[in-house]
């Protein structure tokens, strides 16, 4: 479904990606994993047109989306939850919601996906009418993942959805990402939180220095003795 093919990625003079290469398949759950500026992000706003690089191609469903813009990514079916969520804190939870849903396809069936993704996050349903900016940590999440989704995606990736979300509501998030991706919907999972991404994972690449370090399913990285040490604390 999504291929990234030794792809070379800098910011002005410093490289931070090389040679990355890896892949999701129809219906996958795939997690990147890999610690603080280990170029994790790097990697998803390269598939997301947000960034160019400099060798190397990516191709989503057949197509070379290496050059394409931004807009025509996401309208290919590819959704992308940053890394802050970046919701548009005065605009109320159901106005965010519309703006994940402004291409056609989307926009045709925004009613029934809307309760789609209300029977997901009821309390997003409860707070439809308040400012995203008043929800908690866990809510605003919760939203962000909801915009993604009202576009229809083939493919949902989620940068770092656990981030500075409490234990019981990191578990919460992870369940749903289980049942979106249980949806058929292919997601990319980039997560610090080693432990449960595996747990949950297809398939997991680990990202070192920019490189892909490691890659197997996810009960083969748990055992692996790197993995152990280094992200695990074993
Ligand atoms: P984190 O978990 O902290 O977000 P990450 O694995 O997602 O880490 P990236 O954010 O992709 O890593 O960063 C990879 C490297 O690129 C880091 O060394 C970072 O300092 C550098 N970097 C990221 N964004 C920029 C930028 N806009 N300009 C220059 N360097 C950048």
């Amino acid at each position: 479904m999504l291929k990234v093919n030794n792809i070379h990625v800098s910011y002005g003079d410093v490289q931070v990606l090389w040679d990355v290469s890896f892949e999701v398949r129809e219906g996958e759950l795939v997690a990147l994993l890999g610690a603080n500026g280990a170029g994790k992000t790097t990697v998803l706003n390269t598939i997301s047109g947000l960034l160019r690089p400099h060798g190397g191609n990516i191709y989503f469903l057949e197509n070379e989306i290496t050059k394409m813009p931004a807009y025509r990514v996401a309208e290919m079916g590819i959704a992308h939850v940053p890394e802050g969520r970046r919701l548009f804190p005065e605009m109320t939870v159901r106005e965010n919601l519309e703006m994940g849903s402004l291409f056609p396809e989307a926009k045709k069936k925004r009613k029934e996906t809307m309760e789609w993704v209300f029977s997901l996050f009821p309390i997003l349903k409860d707070k439809q009418h308040q400012e995203a900016g008043t929800l908690s940590g866990g809510q605003q999440q919760m939203l962000a993942i909801g915009r993604g989704l009202m576009a229809l995606p083939k493919l949902l990736m989620l940068d770092e959805p656990s981030l500075g979300l409490a234990p019981v509501l990191v578990h919460q998030v992870f369940e749903i990402v289980k049942e979106i991706n249980q949806r058929g919907i292919a997601v990319l999972l980039v997560e610090q939180n080693v432990m449960h991404a595996l747990k949950m994972c297809t398939r997991a690449y680990v990202l070192e220095n920019g490189r892909i370090s490691l890659q197997g399913n996810g009960g083969e990285l748990l055992n692996n003795q790197h993995v152990k040490e280094a992200y695990l604390g074993i």
